[in-house]
Parts: structure tokens; C-alpha cells; sequence
């Protein structure tokens, strides 16, 4: 065991942690492999310590030490806070089949509680913190017995010792994976999965002896939730939460040290309570938070004690930055404690690997970026700076001063002609005239049935669409082809839906790879990467585009598609575009003015986009909004700002239409409370969001939310395969007709239908028109 008084002091650089998926996504292969049965668990087993390998080799390649702790123990094969499940034995009882007497699960087991099998739902996803990561939420209720159910992460500690490295186990610390938890099906109502934490100290303290007798120096526990204003639960709960968990732990015998890491936000009056702790390190997120001042006595004496870890490289994002800012902000640090150490101010999971993995993307563009490796590059330089002084890395400090200048610089990054036209915005851009009139000159020019139907945008993407895009890139087939081969899709999807009886047609579109990178490939101040992959959740990646400069648009991006499909049907087309926030939300933002200066820019080129639709004969324009909740900070000071500026800029885009022009938003999810003004403030005239799931529960926040406008609460959830039976819809139908006014309302599926196949989705949607109908005539008004 590691004595206390002799631990090797906490590693002057470190990263809270690294991408996971590979960097030619091998793990997602791998289990993919595995789930389709190609591979087995042992195969995946060795392809994942082969990863892990790679990993530490590449990290001590690019500059953390071997021996000291550096080198966290990140991996997961699925995520990160179901690692944490499955090691205390939190399986909810649907999956207890899965778990031996000692409460562990095999790699199957381990997956299926992950994504469901049969009857059996997995457990449910959400956003972690303010990225765009999701976790799976565990399950704790009264029954649920906490032990020591799985020792792999003393295993990985061992296996990367086997192979001369000491690394530093991480796991999500208690009170973040109690307050991450909900409720289980068998908990009393009201029950708070945080009452047991006291049943889990014992396993984390468990925990500790096992890595110490496995030799580890240091520990990291992960606590992200102390920073988050979002989390239900009172605050003086949470903060005796973090005391008692953290003195407990410090009790244990022989212990590693405990490295509390708690990115994604300023600690703020968790600070006093972890500075009281036995905890040894801890990380500041001075990314999104800063250093902290005016500490009572206690505080400061408390934090004299502790090496304090500066997390100023942004694992958010992936710009070089400014690295001698960050030297100054460690060396404000040193204010708090003589032992600092440099770190990423979150986990590298956010950020792809690596920029020399982009042949395709600008030199001078590259020298502005800094991917995962960049990143722990410069994370080494500094630690170097804590080690031997400013001057020992003037030349990279300086170098890095240069590429931000270069880039504040280079054309395109402010493009004047962008910069007038935000400049030169005045109130009335954001504004349309009164809703009333609105609606009267659209039921005119539109001529909808009472309870109109329409669909959210995309149908299903067939294999032969996705090979035509494919053929296109690769040159195999020509311009002229691809669009031929689309046209025809279009006028299958048209005439399908003219055929089921839908009012307001969609193109279905076919065109478009993903709702933000088809705008990102179509508009000036935007890269896309080929290799920039990064995980979203489980085995799923993303590849968010880069916006690096002023937006605009160069030229029409979606009009000849809507037109076309004009031209098909006498039924009103709905262009679809996606909204300045969502494009924002997904992709890698510029860092170098305030996020609303740059939805502005983005808005403006919907907004052009959206006159030469209207002008081009487009009566609906329909622009989603799937993340406007998603972005919302995690800290209620920051809500109005936020607000005002998402909300601005969807009406910037939408506001330059006429009365008779539908404007239709779409948002992905069923809490519509939460943003109700916001949602209000949009101004939309019609707006679609998910509701079948939760049986229609929102049309009551709906209904005392007062909502005058259009609203379309899904009918059909098309996250899962099953097709909804006429009744079914009929009485979704029926309980949204018992709260909110025939006139306002739409008849949809939650979202769009690219993911499902063509089987279930005109199924689906001949059981939601028969229903419609039915609903029409009890209602007095013909079908
Ligand atoms: N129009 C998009 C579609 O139907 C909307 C997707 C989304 O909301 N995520 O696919
Ligand atoms: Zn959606």
C-alpha cells in the first residue's frame, strides 16, 4: 500500500481525460462487431487493451510522464457513468437476470443494460452538462443494493502497470452519480437517489483499498454535478452531500491521494466544503469559471493545503488559444497554493484526436487548431513552464501568441461586408406583424383542413441514397446523376405522401448527410474535417463542422430542391432549413467574439435563404430548433443572456417574411415548460415537438402556458420501430383536443423519419391520417 506521508506529489500536467472511440473509430467497430455477433467479448476485450495501449504510449509520446500519475485511466466501452453502475452494482431489477450473486455483469450484460432488449427499455439518455455527450442515466431506488460489483478499474490500473506505467484511475465520483441518478420504477414517489449515498461510500471506500493495494498513487473522482445550477435537488443537501462522502473517503487506510475533478463550470459555494476536505487535488474549470477571490479565512487556509490543478486548456473546444493567457491564469493560481499543476479544463472526450489527421483542411486554418494531442502537447509545455519558469517555453508560448494573431488577421475571419449588415440591424428586423393577422392570411393562401397534417422534414434514408451521396464525393457518378437519382427519391416521397393524404408536403430530405454539416458544406466561415469524429454517445459519433470565420451564404443552398418538389404537388411544400442555434450547437464555435455575434451572422443567411424561398413560390418554411434547450447554461445567471440572443437570432432568420409566409419551428423533446418563453418568443407560427412518448403529458404545460400559436405534440415516436395503431393516435389525438383548441392544432410523429425504415413509417403514417380523419368527422368537420 502507498503510505500517506510518502505519495508521490500530483503530476504538474495533467488531462482530466481523453477521447475513447479511436482514432479511426476503432472501438465503435469493435463493438459494433461484437453487438452484431461477428466478434466475440474476448476479441472486443483485446481490441479495447489494445486501444488503451495506444493511448498511454501516445500520451507519454506527446509529453505526460509515465510513471507519475499523468496518464488518466479513461476508457469506457460505452460511457462513463454506467461504468460507475455497473462497479457499485446499480442494475436496475429488469436487468438482475444479467448479474451474477456478486452483483457483476459480463460485456453482453454490460450492453444490454445500455440498449435495451425486448420489453426491456435501456436505461434512459441525456445531455451531460453543457456538451453535447450523453450519459445513461442509472436507476437507484430503496432496493438497490450497492457493492463492489466489478474491479476493472483496478484491472486497467494493473494492465497499464504491466506495461511500466503508473496512470490514474478515474470514476465519477458519488455525489455526481447520485445526482445524475433517477429514481427506479420501484422507488416511492418522491424518492431522491442521493438518501443513499450513505449504503455507497462503503463501496468507494472499498474501492480506494483495492487501487491502493494495486499500487495507485492517485485517484480521480469526477464531479461535474457540483458545478451544474441545473441539478434537482437543494443545494444544502448537495453541499452536506460532498462533506460527508469526501470525509469518509479520506478515512480510508493507505488510500490514494483523491483528485477531485469538477469541469464544466466554477465550483462556486461547493469550494469552501471541498477545500475543508482531506481531498488532496483539485481541478478549477477556468475555461468556463475563473480564479477565485475574496475566500473567507478557512477557505484560503484550506486550499494552501491542496495542489491545486488549473484547468486552462478548453476541452470544449478546438482552438489553439491563447497560451500565454493560460500561463498567467496558473500563475494566479499560485495565489491560492505553492503546489499548482496544468490540466484540460474538461475531459478531451469532446474534441476529435488529432489535426495532422486533416490533409484536406487549410495549413494556416491547422495552425490555428489545437485537436486532443494538441491539446495535451500544450498541457506538457506549460507543466514545463510550472517546472522551470516563463522562460523555459518562450518559443511555444510565443509561437502560439503568433498563429492568434495570424488568425485574428486572415481574411474571412471578418469579412466586412458580414460585419455592416449586423451592424446596420435595427428592432424591426426581429419582428413580424400581429400573430392575428398572420393567421388570416395564411388560412387564406393555404386553405389547410382543421387539424392539418405534416411530417418534420427527413424520410427514411435508404441505403441507395446514402451510396449516391457516397458516389457523388468519390467522383463515381456525376453532378448531373446525383441529381437526377434525388429528384426521382423526391418524387417518391411526394407522391407517397399525397397518396397517404398528408396537407403539407416535405421533400423528404434526401440531399442532406446531417442537418448541420449539409448547412456547414454551404456556407462561407466553415471547415468540414474528414477524420474530426466524436462521441456522442455509446458506439455513435459526430463530426461537428468548424466555424472559423464570418457566415455567409454564397449562393442559394436548399431553393431549387424546394421548388422541384413545387412542382410536383398543388399542396403547400415546406422548405426545411435548421436554425442558427442548433447549427451552433453542433458544430466547433469560434471562441473570439460572443456566440450571439455569430448567430446573427448565421441567421442573416437563413434569412436570405428563407426570401428566396418565398420569393421562389414556398408558402412554408419550416427552421429547427432541436437544441435550443440543449444549450441553455448551466448557470441561471447566464439563462437570460442566453435567451435573448438564441431567441434573436431565430427571429432574425424568420422574421422577413410576409403574413401569408408559415413559419414552422421544430424543437426535439417533450419539456416544453422548462422554455415555454422562449418558445413563446420564437414567434413561430406552428411548432412541433415530441410528445407520444410521454402520452400527450405536455399538452397540460401547454394549455396553462397559454400558447396561442400552432402546436404539432407528435403522435408518433419515432425513436423506436413500433408502429402506433389508429386507436392509439386517435386518442393522443383525442387528449391534446381536451386541452388545447382544434384551431392551434397540428398532427405530426415526434421528429423526423430518417432513421426508420419505409415499412413502419407509411404504416405509421396511414394509421395517423385514418385517425386524423376519424378525429375530423366526431368533431363535425369533414374528413
Ligand atoms: N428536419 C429534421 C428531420 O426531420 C429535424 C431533425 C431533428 O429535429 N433532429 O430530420
Ligand atoms: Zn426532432
Amino acid at each position: 500500500m502507498t503510505d500517506i506521508t510518502t505519495r508521490p506529489g500530483f503530476p504538474t500536467g495533467t488531462i482530466i481525460g481523453y477521447p475513447r472511440i479511436g482514432r479511426r473509430r476503432e472501438l465503435k467497430k469493435a463493438v459494433e462487431s461484437f453487438w452484431a455477433g461477428t466478434t466475440t467479448a474476448e476479441e472486443l476485450e483485446a481490441t479495447a487493451a489494445d486501444l488503451r495501449a495506444t493511448t498511454r504510449d501516445r500520451l507519454a509520446n506527446l509529453g505526460l510522464g509515465r510513471t507519475d500519475a499523468s496518464i488518466p485511466e479513461s476508457f469506457s466501452f460505452y460511457d462513463q457513468v454506467l461504468d460507475a453502475a455497473v462497479t457499485v452494482g446499480a442494475i436496475p431489477s429488469r436487468f438482475a437476470p444479467l448479474a451474477d450473486e456478486a452483483g457483476s455483469v459480463d460485456l453482453a450484460g454490460y450492453f444490454t443494460i445500455a440498449r435495451g432488449e425486448g420489453d426491456n427499455a435501456p436505461l434512459e439518455m441525456t445531455k451531460w452538462f453543457d456538451s453535447n455527450y450523453h450519459y445513461l442515466v442509472p436507476e437507484i431506488g430503496p432496493e438497490t443494493r450497492f457493492r463492489l460489483a466489478s474491479d476493472r478499474i483496478v484491472r486497467e490500473f494493473e494492465e497499464a502497470k504491466a506495461a511500466g506505467y503508473i496512470t490514474r484511475p478515474v470514476i465519477v465520483g458519488p455525489v455526481t452519480f447520485l445526482l445524475l441518478s433517477k429514481a427506479s420504477d420501484e422507488a416511492p414517489d418522491g424518492f431522491r437517489p442521493l438518501t443513499r449515498l450513505g449504503d455507497l461510500i462503503p463501496v468507494y471506500q472499498e474501492l480506494l483499498s483495492r487501487l491502493a493495494a494495486a499500487g495507485a498513487p492517485w485517484v480521480q473522482l469526477d464531479e461535474p454535478a457540483l458545478v451544474s445550477e441545473s441539478i434537482d435537488e437543494d443545494r444544502s443537501t448537495v453541499l452536506d452531500a460532498v462533506a460527508a462522502t469526501y470525509a469518509a473517503l479520506g478515512e480510508v487506510d493507505g488510500r490514494p491521494g483523491i483528485f477531485v475533478a469538477a469541469p464544466y463550470g466554477s465550483l462556486d459555494d461547493a469550494l469552501p466544503v471541498l477545500a475543508a476536505s482531506p481531498v488532496e487535488a483539485l481541478s478549477f474549470d477556468l475555461v468556463r469559471g475563473s480564479v477565485p477571490t475574496g475566500l473567507d479565512a478557512a477557505t484560503a487556509s484550506g486550499l494552501a493545503t491542496k495542489t491545486i490543478v488549473g484547468g486552462v486548456i478548453d476541452g470544449h473546444n478546438i482552438w489553439r488559444g491563447d497560451l500565454e493567457a493560460a500561463f498567467g491564469k496558473l500563475t494566479e493560481l499560485l495565489a491560492l497554493s505553492p503546489v499548482v499543476a496544468v490540466s484540460t479544463s474538461t475531459s478531451l472526450l469532446h474534441v476529435p484526436h488529432d489535426v495532422d489527421d486533416e490533409p484536406a483542411l487549410a495549413d494556416q486554418l491547422k495552425s490555428w487548431l489545437a485537436f486532443a494531442d494538441q491539446k495535451v502537447a500544450q498541457v506538457a509545455t506549460l507543466a514545463r513552464g510550472l517546472d522551470d519558469g516563463h522562460d523555459a517555453i518562450q518559443e511555444e508560448l510565443s509561437a502560439a501568441s503568433a498563429a492568434l494573431a495570424d488568425r485574428a488577421a486572415a481574411p474571412g475571419v471578418r469579412d466586412a461586408a458580414v460585419r455592416a449588415r449586423t451592424e446596420a440591424l435595427v428592432p424591426a428586423d426581429f419582428s413580424r406583424g400581429e400573430y392575428a393577422d398572420r393567421l388570416a392570411a395564411q388560412d387564406a393562401a393555404l386553405g389547410l383542413p382543421f387539424l392539418p397534417t405534416t411530417t418534420i422534414g427527413s424520410f427514411p434514408q435508404t441505403g441507395d441514397i446514402r451510396r449516391a451521396r457516397a458516389q457523388l464525393a468519390k467522383g463515381v457518378i456525376t453532378e448531373a446523376e446525383y441529381l437526377g437519382l434525388m429528384q426521382a427519391e423526391i418524387k417518391r416521397v411526394v407522391d407517397l405522401q399525397e397518396e397517404i393524404g398528408l396537407d403539407v408536403i416535405v421533400h423528404g430530405e434526401p440531399e442532406r448527410n446531417d442537418m448541420v454539416q449539409y448547412f456547414a458544406e454551404n456556407l462561407d466561415g466553415f471547415a468540414v474535417t474528414q477524420n474530426g469524429w466524436v462521441q456522442s454517445y455509446g458506439s455513435r459519433c459526430t463530426r461537428p463542422s468548424i466555424l472559423w470565420g464570418d457566415v455567409s451564404r454564397p449562393a442559394p443552398i436548399t431553393v431549387d430542391w424546394s421548388t422541384y418538389t413545387q412542382t410536383l404537388t398543388e399542396k403547400p411544400v415546406k422548405g426545411m432549413l435548421t436554425g442558427p442555434v442548433t447549427i451552433l450547437a453542433w458544430s466547433f464555435v469560434r471562441d473570439d467574439q460572443p456566440l450571439g455575434d455569430t448567430a446573427r451572422q448565421v441567421a442573416l443567411a437563413l434569412r436570405d435563404e428563407i426570401a428566396d424561398l418565398e420569393a421562389a413560390g414556398i408558402r412554408v418554411v419550416q427552421v429547427d430548433e432541436p437544441a435550443l434547450r440543449e444549450l441553455l447554461p448551466l448557470k441561471q445567471a447566464d439563462h437570460a443572456d442566453y435567451l435573448d440572443w438564441s431567441v434573436g437570432s431565430f427571429r432574425l432568420a424568420t422574421a422577413g417574411v410576409r403574413d401569408e409566409t408559415q413559419i414552422h419551428t421544430h424543437l426535439c423533446y417533450s419539456e416544453f415548460g422548462v422554455v415555454i418563453d422562449a418558445i413563446r418568443n420564437l414567434d413561430a407560427d406552428v411548432t412541433s415537438i415530441e410528445a407520444a412518448r410521454s402520452r400527450m403529458e405536455v399538452v397540460h404545460d401547454i394549455q396553462t402556458s397559454g400558447f396561442e400559436h400552432g402546436i404539432g405534440p407528435g403522435v408518433y415516436d419515432i425513436h423506436s420501430p413500433r408502429v402506433p395503431s389508429v386507436a392509439e393516435v386517435t386518442e393522443l389525438l383525442e387528449t391534446a383536443l381536451s386541452a388545447i383548441p382544434g384551431r392551434q392544432l397540428w398532427v405530426n410523429p415526434d421528429c423526423g423519419l430518417k432513421t426508420r425504415g419505409y415499412d413502419e413509417t407509411v404504416a405509421s403514417l396511414r394509421n395517423i391520417l385514418e385517425a386524423t380523419r376519424a378525429v375530423r368527422s366526431k368533431a363535425g368537420v369533414p374528413a
